[in-house]
């Protein structure tokens, strides 16, 4: 805060307020070039102002996305690291960001496995936040309340809610920030009000992909080490997806016009069902994700091959083919 300025005109005090002082040598108050009320305190008014947009720990919604800087207002803790803790506020933030982090935090039902700090070589429980989340022979619980963020969009924090560490923690090997194996504490965690976290399943699909665009990097040999190292049960993790009521009759229409020719390649089907019937996949040139109609112009049948390679290439001149097949069937 400045105090005024002697050649007049105005000093800054606060979030755009200011004391303007005018030729006769009196002062008032402008917010945003408003004149202000001096009575008030311009710099009470602007605190007031900022507590109001800010979030506060007990406002946050279960599911809700949050920025960076939402949980550091609201928790009083740093803007970084995946484990944050905050005196002020007596919490432990928790952020598992599957966008930018290395380490393989998962969900398995309703516990969250939660990797402890320590970027390279082995971790160690009493490093840092680890010893906040777990206090070796104190039990389990550390008097610190503990809430959980997770990643899936660049800068997007989806809050989990209060958790709490209902395990022992376990050891696995993961790799460190220079890609070599060590091993890292998984703290597995639960929500306070053991309700199940749901998230979308096109998140948990695009994460999916991530860790398998990630993995193909390594060598033959090491993926083959790797696959018999892991656990041969998968983790299990709820999630939303959205299903379309479509309708049977387009669907019986644009198989019956296909009349088991893929509308694509123009080939008989690959094979016949058990039923005889030819096996051929329904598919809408725009797709119902993006707005495209349940029609009998927006569906064609396609043999499985080209089914997928709409979907992996969906290239301009196949959907230009498909929708002149589906528009003549309306003449
Ligand atoms: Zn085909
Ligand atoms: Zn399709």
């Amino acid at each position: 805060m400045e105090g005024h300025k002697k050649d007049g005109s105005y000093a800054y005090i606060r979030q755009q307020i200011y004391i303007v002082q005018t030729p006769d040598g009196k002062a008032h108050y402008e917010w945003s070039g408003i004149p202000y009320d001096a009575t008030i305190n311009p710099e009470e008014i602007a605190i007031q102002d900022e507590l109001k947009r800010r979030v506060s720990i007990k406002d946050l919604k279960i599911g809700s996305n949050y920025s960076n800087n939402d949980i550091c207002n609201a928790f009083l803790c740093s803007p970084q690291g995946g484990m944050r803790r905050s005196h002020k506020t007596n919490t432990l933030v928790l952020v598992a960001n599957h966008v930018k982090s290395i380490f393989d935090d998962r969900w398995d039902g309703d516990i969250m496995y939660y990797t402890g700090m320590g970027l390279r070589d082995d971790q160690s429980l009493n490093f840092m936040q680890n010893k906040t989340l777990y206090v070796r022979g104190s039990g389990r619980t550390t008097g610190v309340d503990v809430h959980f963020f997770e990643v899936f969009d660049e800068a997007v924090y989806t809050y989990q809610g209060q958790v709490e560490l209902v395990d022992d923690p376990i050891q696995e090997i993961q790799d460190d920030v220079d890609g070599n194996s060590r091993k890292v504490w998984l703290f597995p965690l639960m929500r306070k009000d053991r309700s199940t976290p749901v998230i979308p399943k096109k998140e948990i699909d695009k994460i999916f992909d991530k860790k398998v665009k990630k993995a193909s990097k390594l060598s033959l040999e090491e993926l083959k080490k790797r696959a018999s190292n892991s656990s041969s049960k998968p983790g299990k993790r709820a999630a939303t997806t959205t299903s379309y009521q479509r309708s049977p009759v387009v669907k019986a229409y644009v198989l019956k016009r296909a009349n088991g020719v893929c509308e694509l390649c123009e080939q008989p089907a690959p094979f016949n069902k058990k039923n005889g019937e030819p096996y051929l996949e329904v598919h809408h040139v725009k797709q119902l994700a993006d707005g495209g109609d349940d029609t009998i112009e927006n569906a064609v049948a396609l043999c499985p091959n080209c089914h997928r390679r709409m979907h992996s290439l969906g290239l301009e001149s196949d959907i230009n083919k498909l929708t002149s097949t589906s528009k003549m069937t309306l003449l």
